[in-house]
């Protein structure tokens, strides 16, 4: 707010912009575009595979020809970025199917560039959709150790851009590791392949349809020796300065909702394209509820959307994508 002297009431009426629907839309400060949107989709191995998860409705896990479809389906509606998880049919104590050249994200990313090369594909790297104990990294006496996990991220991100991912998400939360992808992207002839970074991501609540959806709950403890605690602001911020200090090209918030300073504190602190994810949690409370009759869930979703983008983000990862496409 400017320290300018507006007149007082009754010369100033704000209620005279709000009279019409033409007067309010042409005053909207804030609209939703299909281009804010990128879509999470979630691989498996296969054929013919499209199931849908319980607590996410209208979300599937497919199989790669699927995927095919609904990047076919996304391109209709005018959606052109896609955020892939994989859920590989083996899991072991290192994840080696984050960085197999025949794992399940690189042979859907062959597929979809071979046909979709206008889709912007952006692949989560992390490992704990391919390790057997579920956590973000290396375990060794109980402890996700952060140097050893490195590595094997920079490998994993390597392998996803060699098949074809135009953006590297890395979600895992580890100290340093936008610095060792960036290094290793760079050393192999990927330096103009970005980075988008989960920031400041918080150990929430909010995750628990994900899990089921990409089949990654710990299997011991919990992941609060990596991702933020939600009472911690300061942190995020200083989570976001080291990112972009090791290379992130765009930072992002994550979950979304309950996190709206955060993105508005970041927005107003650094100069960097930011994202916001929707997450998991977030979608499955307004599908829940409008399925009982509580609330009207498309215009709830289109509030929830546009506050997430009034608070600064720049994109927003959303299992809504597709429904509000449809309609804005
Ligand atoms: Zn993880």
């Amino acid at each position: 707010m400017s320290n300018f002297n507006y007149p007082n009431f009754p010369v100033s009426r704000l209620r005279r912009l709000r009279r019409t629907p033409a007067l309010r839309d042409m005053f909207r400060e804030t609209r939703l575009s299909k281009e804010d949107f990128i879509y999470p989709l979630f691989v498996v191995e296969g054929a013919k595979i499209k199931k849908e998860i319980g607590s996410m409705p209208d979300n599937f896990q497919m199989s790669v020809d699927n995927i095919l479809c609904e990047c076919e389906e996304l391109e209709t509606l005018g959606i052109n970025s896609i955020l892939l998880f994989g859920i590989p049919q083996t899991k072991d104590a290192v994840g080696s199917g984050a960085y197999d050249a025949n794992g399940i994200i690189q042979k859907a990313l062959r597929e979809i560039k071979k046909r979709f090369s206008e889709m912007l594909v952006i692949t989560d790297v992390c490992l704990c959709e391919y390790t057997a104990h579920g956590h973000c990294g290396v375990v060794e006496n109980g402890f996700v150790e952060n140097d050893k996990t490195l590595e094997l991220l920079a490998k994993e991100a390597l392998s996803h851009a060699e098949n074809g991912a135009d953006i590297i998400a890395p979600s895992d939360m580890m100290d340093g590791r936008v610095a060792a992808i960036r290094q290793k992207l760079d050393e192999n002839g990927f330096s103009e392949t970005p980075i988008m970074a989960y920031s400041a991501k918080f150990s929430s609540a909010f995750y628990g349809p994900f899990r089921e959806a990409a089949e990654s709950a710990p299997q011991f403890g919990d992941r609060k020796s990596y991702q933020m605690d939600f009472g911690n602001s300061d942190e995020a911020m200083r989570e976001i300065a080291l990112d972009i200090q090791e290379g992130a090209d765009v930072v992002m918030v994550k979950p979304a909702l309950s996190y709206l300073d955060l993105i508005r504190r970041a927005k107003d602190n650094f100069n960097v394209p930011i994202a916001a994810y929707n997450v998991s949690g977030e979608y499955s409370m307004i599908k829940a509820a409008a399925e009982k009759g509580w609330i009207d869930g498309e215009k709830v979703m289109l509030e929830v959307l546009t506050s997430i983008k009034r608070a600064g983000a720049d994109v927003i990862i959303t299992y809504f994508a597709k429904e509000a496409a449809k309609i804005i």
